[in-house]
């Protein structure tokens, strides 16, 4: 999935979310995805702002949250965070962990205007 084909599958969520509250007008849209998916977030506010253009969602602004990586050590069964695929095990020094999660994509909240007519 690159930039594009992430601001349209956004698009898609926002729509439908609006639709089923009835919004006439998405004014931000606040978005939450793994650090191991590596969007470039320029491209994507570019992206966003593109295929917005004539929706509900039309000059909306994009907050972008990107979640931490999660790793698992086999070792000592430690959970932590970090960002690299690779990287040791902050308790027992274990140099190759398991990552868990990173891959997630949520539209968490929208903002939306009701005062648009
Ligand atoms: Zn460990």
């Amino acid at each position: 999935m690159d930039e594009r084909e992430l601001a349209n599958h956004v698009l898609e969520i926002v729509d439908q979310t609006a639709y089923r509250v009835a919004a006439r007008q998405v004014i931000g849209v606040h978005l939450a995805v793994g650090g191991r998916r590596g969007f470039d977030l320029d491209l994507l506010h570019t992206a966003f702002s593109d295929v917005v253009r004539g929706t509900v969602a039309d000059g909306a602004e994009l907050f972008v949250k990107v979640l931490p990586v999660r790793h698992h050590c086999p070792n000592c069964r430690t959970n932590f965070e970090a960002t690299k695929d690779d990287c040791p095990c902050p308790e027992c020094g274990h140099p190759h962990t398991e990552i868990i999660g990173g891959e997630e994509l949520r539209v968490l909240n929208l903002d939306i205007d009701d005062t648009a007519a």
